[in-house]
């Protein structure tokens, strides 16, 4: 506390005229008037799960001053702490603290949930995606990126000689799961398939035209098992 007093008075040789000291009043009231709408917009119902940071087993969450301890934690001498990697989940109407784990398959993901995904490699039998999002959830649901795989009999309702014509890496597919302890998907159904495909010699957007892919740039086409979506957007 000592330093206050020679702060104030740097602060007030800073400052030259009484004309400024209103001027920052004014900014500091402003300030304080758009901070106060924020918190308005932010508001939510009082009984929601707040969903929190990421925290480690052992970290500080809270007191019991301020919360019932639950799932996921512990409470010593008045403190709360992780026992779990996850996330923090706050319950306003309840006063409790909980840790969401983090598992290593997404939590939110289930048998026949639509996905979007990346192909990351074809290989004689699968494809290996990198799922990206869940239809209908914000992608935020998603905990951390999970490999799932085509296998070659749930492609398509035909029969599929090679997989390299269906999918190639890069390609963004969208897929149904079908079984998540061995993250299988399937894109047998004409909405499902790639959406997106980039030309293997130069990596341009390839364009759909009727049942082929066409490179507008280098003017080669390339096959792929397509969905009815392909170059929409619609998911
Ligand atoms: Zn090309």
């Amino acid at each position: 506390m000592e330093g206050s007093e020679a702060d104030m008075e740097t602060i007030e040789t800073d400052i030259e005229s009484e004309e400024d000291i209103e001027s920052i009043e004014e900014d500091v009231m402003e300030t304080e008037k758009e901070t106060e709408q924020e918190e308005q917009q932010a508001e939510k119902p009082p009984d929601e799960l707040e969903r929190g940071n990421i925290v480690l087993p052992g970290d500080l969450i809270g007191t019991s001053e301020e919360f019932v301890p639950k799932k996921g934690t512990f409470e010593q001498k008045g403190s709360i702490f992780a026992a779990a990697t996850g996330y923090v989940k706050i319950n306003a109407k309840e006063r409790s603290i909980s840790v969401e784990p983090v598992t290593n398959t997404p939590p939110q993901l289930a048998v026949g949930d639509i996905v979007i995904g990346q192909v990351t490699d074809v290989k004689e039998s699968v494809a290996l995606i990198e799922i990206a999002g869940i239809k209908g959830r914000g992608e935020r649901e998603i905990v951390n990126a999970e490999d799932a795989a085509i296998h070659v009999s749930n492609v398509k309702d035909a029969y599929v000689k090679d997989l390299s014509y269906e999918f190639a890496p890069f390609d963004i597919v969208k897929a149904k799961v079908l079984d998540l302890r061995n993250m299988r998907l399937t894109t047998v159904n004409k909405e499902l398939g790639v959406m997106k495909a980039y030309c293997g010699n130069c990596r341009t957007v390839l364009k759909k035209e009727n049942d082929k892919l066409k490179c507008p740039n280098c003017k080669r086409t390339e096959t792929r098992k397509v969905s009815v979506n392909y170059g929409t957007g619609i998911i």
